[in-house]
């Protein structure tokens, strides 16, 4: 009998073609179950605050947790951790693909990648045989050609890749990592970690099976949630993945547009329905079939889009479509509603390998920056930056994956962009801790506001559900039992808190948050956690868990230099719009929400957790390192 871990790491560094299994205790497994916990652990004890993201002291986490030995729903997902080249501090990016269950089986819990390569390579994990291969022949290949082209000479067309594109290569701060041609580490620019260590993908085929504690027990809770998903998550996300999200997100004003300008509001109401589900699914021949073999590993919602595009010919994409982010980052936050351009911006994003949510976010901050003359001709190379042209987006996408034209001054993400434009670029530039803001805004969901401030990766959705509550995807486990009013500041603080612990759950267990939607609460996750590991916890062991990986990830990036100073929100949220749903509504006393929020965590009045919370999470290693 198991409990779903193998209590294995591997270590492997580029440097010197060092290939190690390092054993990881029960203890490690109970205090942080896997995924972003080990990976912030690793953080915290292997990358000082003096090693740059692009060094190769610098390490690169694939993790895993309990779940990947399994078919339990939202399973198939894997967490890539690093220092961020965008943010310097600690970065998590969640993916999919098979990348997940194949690292797993292949007999590991982790994958842990340091040094640098002294030419390109890519590593082959073949169960316990793990090679070291050159890549030259791959520098400068797309992220659709790097997977045909392993997969081919492996000779093993299952293979889970996970790889970067040019843009990883060329070291552009927002580049991310591409799971098997259909999923993305998305954020951070932990593409162009990969790409400093010379690393152009990590191939893996795993045909282990990981022993579990009562496989009965999880059999039947696998079959008992995924029904639940299918008749509890809405009707139209089933159907239409995200991209059903537009037009109702347009209508809370929740909408980015015009580069989350402050005064228009959230109308755009032609607009979204111009880029969003139903039109979405007819406009681009979405095959469902195809969605279903393209999405994660053990997902009964299936949300990724697999589109036929074939009008104009110079746009046709069969393959990945856009999804919510990037529907509305590269569309209405550049008030973009030709759904094909967006099709092919972001075909060309995962081409690259670059964000894009950020690289929607460079083009509306550029365009505003053009619109008030901080940019002109003269830095854009004669082009002229407008608002609602989707040819531009389409050039200003190839140049940030080129590291080219206007791409060179973003290449290392709107901080330094906006540092090197000067005048009220700074002003101006939308992002928390330099990660641009996703899709949501936080004037029409005041936790956002908090969440965002205090995300430990920066202005992040994935762990910033928060705003869901409002919309009913409550936790009554954690005592979120209502729906609260949207624009309500009175216990924004304490939604924000408990979605981030959610997050740490999610994150750490490594699994979809997305099945939240169909009803699969903390309950379900604990009970599947007790039918893999025999740990037989209480609801207060887990949440303390996930209270305790928060804590861990906010002791990382405080040793990176992160507090108060840094919690902070872009002076646009506190402009209120003059028209639509939140018309006049901004979030404020932010800053009381935010002095709540440090004390539900047991943080200082700068943001730093005290010696008694470290102390009560068993966190006191940290102590030695940062609490002199
Ligand atoms: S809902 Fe989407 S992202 Fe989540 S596991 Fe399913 S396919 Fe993957």
């Amino acid at each position: 009998m198991g409990d779903g871990y193998w209590r294995k790491l591997l270590r492997i560094d580029l440097s010197t073609n060092l290939v190690k299994e390092e054993s990881i205790s029960e203890d490690l497994c109970k205090k942080l179950l896997g995924g972003v916990g080990f990976g912030a652990e690793i953080l915290l004890k292997e990358v000082g605050p003096e090693v740059h993201p692009f060094d190769p002291e610098n390490r690169l986490i694939f993790g895993l947790g309990p779940f990947q030995a399994t078919q339990i729903p939202g399973s198939g997902k894997w967490i890539a951790v690093s220092k961020s080249p965008l943010t310097n501090i600690l970065c998590f990016s969640v993916a999919g693909g098979r990348m997940g269950s194949m690292l797993k089986r292949a007999g590991y819990d982790g994958l842990i990648i340091q040094g640098r390569a002294s030419k390109p390579v890519y590593i082959w994990i073949d169960n316990d045989r793990v090679e070291i291969k050159d890549a030259s022949f791959l520098w400068g290949k797309d992220t659709v050609e790097t997977v045909d082209i392993i997969r081919d000479k492996l000779n093993e067309p299952k293979a889970a890749i996970a790889c970067i594109g040019q843009a990883g290569e060329r070291l552009v701060g927002i580049a991310c990592i591409v799971v098997d041609k259909s999923s993305f580490a998305g954020r951070g620019g932990l593409g162009a970690v990969m790409g400093s260590k010379n690393l152009k993908a990590v191939a893996v085929k795993g045909t282990k099976n990981v022993e579990v504690f009562d496989s009965g027990k999880v059999m039947s809770l696998t079959r008992e949630i995924n029904q639940k998903i299918r008749t509890t998550a809405p009707e139209e996300f089933l159907k239409g993945g995200t991209t059903c999200e537009v037009i109702p997100t347009e209508e809370f004003g929740d909408l980015p547009l015009r580069y989350w300008a402050g005064d228009t509001g959230g109308i755009w109401k032609e607009g979204a329905k111009k880029i969003g589900d139903p039109y979405y699914t007819q406009a681009l021949k979405v095959d469902i079939k195809e969605c279903a073999k393209w999405s994660c590993d053990n997902c009964p919602i299936r949300c990724h889009r697999f589109i036929h595009l074939e009008e104009p010919p110079e746009y046709a994409v069969t393959g990945i479509g856009p999804q919510y982010e990037a529907l509305a980052m590269l569309g209405s936050c550049n008030l973009v509603d030709d759904l094909a351009a967006i099709s092919r911006a972001n075909d060309l994003c995962n081409r690259y390998g670059v964000d894009c949510i950020s690289a929607g976010a460079f083009v509306g901050f550029a365009t505003e920056c053009y619109e008030r003359g901080l940019l002109t001709k003269k830095e854009t190379g004669g082009q002229e930056l407008k608002w609602g042209d989707g040819e531009l987006l389409i050039n200003l996408v190839k140049q940030i994956g080129e590291r080219e034209g206007l791409g060179k001054l973003f290449a290392n993400g709107i901080v330094r962009a906006a540092e090197a434009i000067g005048g009220e670029a700074k002003e101006i530039a939308v992002h928390v801790k330099g990660m641009d803001f996703p899709a949501h805004d936080p004037r029409a969901f005041f936790s956002l506001a908090v969440s965002y401030a205090t995300g430990a990766r920066g202005a992040c959705h994935t762990h910033g559900l928060c705003f869901k509550a409002a919309q009913g995807a409550l936790l009554p486990e954690m005592g979120i039992t209502e729906p609260p009013d949207r624009f309500e500041m009175e216990r924004k603080e304490y939604i924000a808190a408990k979605f981030h612990d959610l997050s740490a759950l999610h994150d750490s267990l490594t699994m979809c948050n997305f099945m939240l939607f169909g009803g699969m609460g903390i309950t379900d996750m604990l009970n599947c956690v007790n039918a893999i590991t025999g740990w037989d916890w209480k609801l207060e062991d887990f949440l303390t868990t996930a209270e305790r990986i928060t804590t861990l990830k906010r002791v990382v990036n405080v040793r990176y230099g992160i507090s108060r100073k840094d919690d902070k929100l872009p002076k646009r949220v506190f402009q209120p719009a003059k028209e639509g749903s939140r018309a006049g509504k901004i979030p404020i006393p932010f800053e009381v929400a935010l002095d709540g929020y440090y004390s539900l965590r047991g943080w200082d009045s700068d943001g730093k957790p005290t010696v008694e919370t470290l102390v009560k999470y068993g966190l006191t290693e940290a102590l030695k390192p940062i609490w002199k």
